[in-house]
C-alpha cells in the first residue's frame, strides 16, 4: 500500500504507480466509480481523477469500461439508462453499469454477472463520512458498490424486502417483477428469495435499514468476501473529502478538504490509512465508532481465513 500527496490537484504518479502494478494479463479492465447524483454539479468521483488511469490502460492496449452497479433502492440510479443519463452529465460518455444476474462468489454474497466480464478492477472509492457506517471508502465501495442487488438487500437489511400496506394501491405492478410467486398485492410471502429484484420499483416495496452495528457487520463480510474473491486494485481517493456518501444530494458540492490518494490491493489495509488520514477533516461528521465496527469486524474475518 503506498500513499501519494497531492501536488497542485491530482497526484499524477498514480497511474504510473498502477502502470507498474497491474498485471499484463489483464487485458479488459474494469475502473469502478461513483457516477454521484445529477443534481449535484459533479460527479462522486470526477472523471479528471480517473482519466490519467484509463489513459495508461488504453495505452497498453486494454479494454476500460468505467462502471457502477444500479442501487437498491428507487431514484435515478436504479435504473441502467436513468444511471447512464447521471454518468453522462458529470462527464462519463463511456460509462457502463452491471447490472447481470446473481454470481454468486461466496455463500449468500453475489455481484452482477458482468463483472467477470473483467480481468480485474481498478476501484476508485471517495472517501466520505457515512450516515450508517461511519464512514465510505474501499470496503464500503465493494460490499455494497460492487454488489448484486441480492447481497445489498442482505447487508442493509437481512435480506427479506418490506410490504408497506399503507402505501400499496394494489396496482399489482410488482407481482410482474416477482419471477418467483412471492409477492401479492397483501405482501411478500416465505417464497421470497430475497433476489431484490422487487426493491425500489415501487415506494411501497423497500427495505428497512438494520441496526448500524449489524450493517457494519454485514458490509464487512460482503467487502471482503468480494475483494478476496476478485482481482481488485483500490484507489482511497482522500481528495475534496466529503460529510456525507456520495449517494446523498448535499454531500458532494461542499468538500471538507483534500489529504491524499491511498493505493493498494487490500481494501481493509487501504481503508484503515485513509480512515486515520481522513478523519481530523471529517470530525464531527464522520462515526469513529461506526466504522470501528466495521474494521473489527473485518479485521476479525481476516485473522480467521
Ligand atoms: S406494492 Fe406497489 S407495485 Fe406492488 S401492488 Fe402495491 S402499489 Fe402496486
Ligand atoms: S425479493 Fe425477489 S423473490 Fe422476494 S418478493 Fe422481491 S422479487 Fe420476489
Amino acid at each position: 500500500m503506498i500513499f501519494f500527496k497531492p501536488s497542485e490537484g491530482w497526484p499524477s504518479d498514480v497511474a504510473d504507480y498502477l502502470g507498474t502494478e497491474i498485471p499484463e494479463t489483464w487485458q479488459r479492465v474494469a475502473v469502478k466509480v461513483h457516477f454521484g447524483r445529477s443534481k449535484r454539479r459533479r460527479a462522486g468521483v470526477l472523471p479528471s481523477w480517473v482519466a490519467p488511469t484509463v489513459a495508461m490502460l488504453e495505452k497498453r492496449g486494454c479494454s476500460v469500461g468505467v462502471v457502477d452497479t444500479n442501487t437498491l433502492y428507487g431514484g435515478e440510479r436504479h435504473t441502467t439508462d436513468a444511471h447512464l443519463a447521471v454518468a453522462h452529465k458529470h462527464g462519463y460518455p463511456r460509462a457502463a453499469i452491471l447490472d447481470g444476474a446473481a454470481h454468486e462468489l461466496a455463500p449468500g454474497i453475489s455481484v452482477p454477472s458482468d463483472v467477470l466480464g473483467y480481468d480485474g478492477i481498478v476501484h476508485f472509492a471517495h472517501v466520505t463520512g457515512h450516515q450508517v457506517v461511519g464512514y465510505g471508502g474501499a470496503l464500503k465501495g465493494v460490499g455494497m458498490g460492487l454488489a448484486h442487488r441480492s447481497t445489498k438487500l442482505w447487508v442493509h437489511h437481512g435480506g427479506v424486502p418490506v410490504h408497506k400496506p399503507s402505501a400499496c394501491t394494489a396496482c399489482g405492478r410488482c407481482v410482474e417483477v416477482c419471477a418467483h410467486g412471492a409477492l401479492s398485492t397483501d405482501g411478500i410471502s416465505k417464497d421470497c428469495v430475497m433476489c431484490a429484484a422487487c426493491v425500489g420499483e415501487c415506494a411501497a416495496v423497500s427495505f428497512g435499514w438494520g441496526s448500524t452495528v449489524e450493517v457494519a457487520r454485514r458490509l464487512a463480510v460482503a467487502a471482503l468476501r468480494i475483494d478476496d474473491a476478485l482481482p481488485i486494485w483500490h484507489v482511497a481517493v482522500g481528495m475534496d473529502v466529503t460529510r456525507l456518501c456520495d449517494c446523498m444530494g448535499d454531500a458532494q458540492d461542499e468538500p471538507l478538504g483534500s489529504v491524499g490518494v491511498w493505493v493498494g490491493e487490500d481494501a481493509l489495509e487501504v481503508d484503515n490509512a485513509a480512515m486515520r488520514g481522513c478523519w481530523p477533516l471529517g470530525g464531527r461528521h464522520y462515526s469513529k465508532e461506526r466504522w470501528s465496527a466495521v474494521v473489527r469486524c473485518a479485521s476479525g474475518l481476516r485473522r480467521n481465513t
